[in-house]
């Protein structure tokens, strides 16, 4: 590879932010492997988006296949560094905590916890951990959430994936210090994207029997809303993008439409934001059938 030209990796590039970050990569110039599942969508993005898209196919939960993915990308780069890897890709487990099936938590801190560490520990020598690699180290761009700094009820398994994404982020940040690797995380609110309707196939009638199926079928519905009517992907891809290639980016980039809302709840006391949100569910000891 040409080593005026810089390359970045995107996981979760199939649909969504991810598919926005490699939009704007490869229109920045960059040459762009962009992780995704099954074939035919490395295809589509490539036949899309143009040849400077080069798919690679694995799952975050698949350590084998991260591995051969490294090996095929260090072979492209052919001795460069890897400009930026964008840890993407992610999914939202939701249900009431009393409730949840263990293994729907355990699936969700293994794809958007267990699965950034893989993604990390088999690129991030390409990032130049790998100090016989020549050009400038890489940077890590973490897609957290808000929900990375404010647990909404229903949605915690999510929550805690984000929040353990945030101390990831710091601690890897301090960790990777010595050799140059910066890493920030980018932190949206609702971005409309396929995940929102995903949200749907989380049917709330599976907790019909418990006390809170009425305040999750209001969540659903608030949700679906709230994601639908979110910003575009494009919003968080040139958030990613100022935090790859500004010379000091911001440790975390909220990008939501609701930034009020969002400033009012980072600084409210946390009884008055538990009574706020639990109110506006109907999570209220009255709100119980007798
Ligand atoms: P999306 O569902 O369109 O994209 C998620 C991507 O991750 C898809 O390409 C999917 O194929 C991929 N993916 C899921 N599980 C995977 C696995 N096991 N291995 C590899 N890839 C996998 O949703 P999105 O909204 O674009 O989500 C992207 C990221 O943004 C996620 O980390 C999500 O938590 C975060 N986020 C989204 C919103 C939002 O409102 N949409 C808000 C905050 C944060």
């Amino acid at each position: 590879m040409n080593d005026l030209v810089r390359s970045a990796l995107v996981t979760g590039a199939s649909t969504g932010i991810g598919r926005a970050c490699v939009e704007k990569f490869v229109a920045e110039g960059w040459q762009v492997f962009a992780s995704v599942r099954k074939g035919e969508d490395g295809e589509r993005l490539k036949a899309e988006i143009g040849e400077a898209v080069v798919p690679l196919i694995f799952d975050v939960t698949d350590g084998p296949a991260i591995a051969h993915a490294a090996d095929q990308m260090r072979e492209a780069l052919m001795g460069a560094t890897l400009g930026a890897l964008v840890n993407n890709a992610g999914i939202a487990v939701a249900g009431p905590l009393l409730h949840l099936p263990i293994e729907e938590m355990e699936k969700q801190m293994d794809v958007n916890v267990t699965g950034q560490l893989r993604v990390v520990q088999a690129f991030g020598p390409l990032l130049g951990a790998d100090r016989s690699l020549s050009g400038a180290p890489g940077r890590i761009v973490n897609i957290s959430s808000v929900a990375g700094f404010s647990a909404a009820p229903f949605v915690v398994p999510y929550a805690c994936s984000k929040f353990a994404l945030e101390a990831f982020t710091q601690g890897l940040r301090r960790e990777l210090t010595p050799y140059g690797i910066d890493v920030v995380a980018i932190n949206p609110g609702p971005i409309a994207t396929p995940i929102w309707d995903k949200a749907e196939s989380v049917d709330p009638e599976q907790y019909a029997h418990t006390d809170y199926i009425k305040p999750i079928r209001r969540l659903v519905n608030y949700m679906l809303e709230r994601g639908r009517g979110g910003l575009p992907p494009s919003a968080v891809a040139d958030a990613v993008w100022a935090a790859v290639t500004s010379p000091k980016p911001k440790l975390n980039t909220i990008v939501t439409p609701e930034p009020f809302t969002q400033w009012l709840l980072g600084i409210m006391p946390r009884r008055m934001a538990d009574r706020l949100i639990t109110k506006r569910l109907g999570l209220t000891p009255d709100a119980l059938e007798p």
